[in-house]
């Protein structure tokens, strides 16, 4: 997760405040550095689906709070699992999406977009291209889900910015090229207005 934030922000993809923490010292003294609301996630060479072994903790608004959470995660998972807690700032509620990406041995790089968060599967509204992409390719992405009322504007639901989504999809496409990426996920990708913000990831080197 480390890797994979760094190389994020080397191509100037917004991510939250984030450390690794080793303890609960460590961990209560970046949450306050940074200010509640922060969210306590596992941070595992084993566990990278964190919320399936209850390794993700929203919402944490105290020193109490974040010192009852992070002992709940130590019972929960043996220590040996366990490399540290990441500690996070907590973005706010907005839309989820998904971006993915795979090398294949026929076609290279294929990047994936999608609604994201619990829907992803129930959905299953997906687009791809082969990369490297342009902007008008990731417009057209963008409108080929068969959802994108979700992301424009649903029943009083705040439309996202098109341009800002666009612009990451060709930023991610630049870097799985370039950065010769096995598999990349990141999901979600946090929407709003007028920016995203990636608040989780799995990056595999090629
Ligand atoms: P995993 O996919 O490994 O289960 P995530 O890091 O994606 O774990 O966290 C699970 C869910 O928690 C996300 O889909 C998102 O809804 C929420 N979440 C995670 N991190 C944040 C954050 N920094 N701010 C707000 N919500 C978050
Ligand atoms: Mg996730």
């Amino acid at each position: 997760m480390l890797y994979e934030f760094e190389l994020l922000q080397k191509y100037n993809i917004n991510i939250p405040k984030y450390k690794v923490c080793k303890n609960i010292d460590q961990a209560i003294s970046f949450a306050n550095e940074i200010k509640y609301p922060v969210v306590l996630k596992l941070y595992s060479k084993k566990y990278t689906h964190k919320s399936d072994v209850g390794g993700v903790y929203l919402n944490i608004r105290t020193d109490e709070g974040l010192k009852k959470t992070y002992s709940d995660l130590m019972k929960k998972i043996p220590k040996k699992d366990i490399q540290g807690v990441l500690v996070q700032e907590q973005a706010k509620t907005g839309l989820e999406l998904f971006m993915g990406a795979k090398a294949d041995e026929q076609f290279g790089h294929i990047i994936l977009f999608g609604i994201g968060g619990i829907f992803v599967e129930l959905l299953k509204d997906i687009s791809a291209r082969i990369c490297p992409i342009e902007l008008p390719d990731a417009y057209e992405m963008i409108d080929e889900l068969k959802y994108k009322q979700l992301l424009f504007g649903f029943r009083g639901t705040q439309p996202i910015s098109k341009k800002q989504i666009a612009e990451l999809l060709v930023k991610v496409s630049k870097l799985v090229v370039k950065e010769n990426i096995k598999e990349l996920d990141l999901n979600p990708v946090i929407a709003y207005r007028n920016k995203y913000i990636v608040v989780d990831s799995r990056i595999i080197k090629g």
